[in-house]
């Protein structure tokens, strides 16, 4: 993994960039960051992992659907100042990829927000675009589908994606960052070195 090159090509496409060597690092920054605001969290279990919702909600109005009623948590992430989440794959050319089921994920990144955090353990770091695509559709959602035990090839077979025909497919929209949106105000990917999430 090539740390100033991702920094380089993120930067170069309008993102910020933190690195931390550990998860509680990163937990501790952004709950430095963030006060009095109204935060919205994506599926992730890399912000589970690392313990950033149970610090928010001390000092923030915090919506996550993981830990509160889903339809209402959505709804009020969705309309919340700052918006948390990781993603599927980050390329070191600065690419973003994500892959949703409901897509609350996809569309908080893109639009609406004053900020937009993305934190990810170094495992979701690829070389390139088409090797940051393909984790998000081989590795990243497979292993979400089999979190979910839906009813789905990847979850019975091998670990891969069928680009599957199931009822119960997760995999409903995928979204590429190639540029900070203009439909956010920032966006800081933060980068720690410990394997975090899938
Ligand atoms: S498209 Fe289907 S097979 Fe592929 S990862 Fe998603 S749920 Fe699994």
């Amino acid at each position: 993994m090539d740390i100033p090159k991702l920094r380089k090509n993120l930067e170069l496409r309008g993102f910020d960039f933190k690195f931390f060597e550990t998860g509680a690092e990163a937990a501790d920054y952004v709950a430095g960051e963030l006060g009095g605001r109204t935060v919205g969290i994506g599926g992730s279990k890399t912000v589970s992992d690392i313990g950033l919702y149970e610090r928010l909600c001390q000092n923030n109005d915090v919506a996550w659907h993981w830990k509160q009623e889903p339809n209402e948590a959505r709804a009020r992430a969705a309309a919340a100042d700052v918006y948390i989440c990781s993603a599927n794959g980050i390329a070191e050319t600065g690419e973003i990829v994500n892959i949703d089921g409901n897509c609350n994920r996809i569309t908080a990144t893109m639009y609406g927000k004053e900020k937009v955090y993305i934190i990810a353990g170094v495992n979701k770091i690829e070389p390139n675009f088409e090797r940051a695509l393909w984790r998000a559709r081989n590795v990243a959602a497979p292993l979400n589908a089999r979190r979910f035990n839906v009813d789905t090839p990847c979850v019975k077979g091998e670990l891969r994606c069928y680009d599957c025909s199931s009822p119960e497919r997760i995999c409903r929209g995928l979204a590429v960052l190639w540029e900070k949106s203009n439909g956010i105000g920032s966006l800081e990917v933060i980068l720690v070195n410990e394997e975090l999430g899938y």
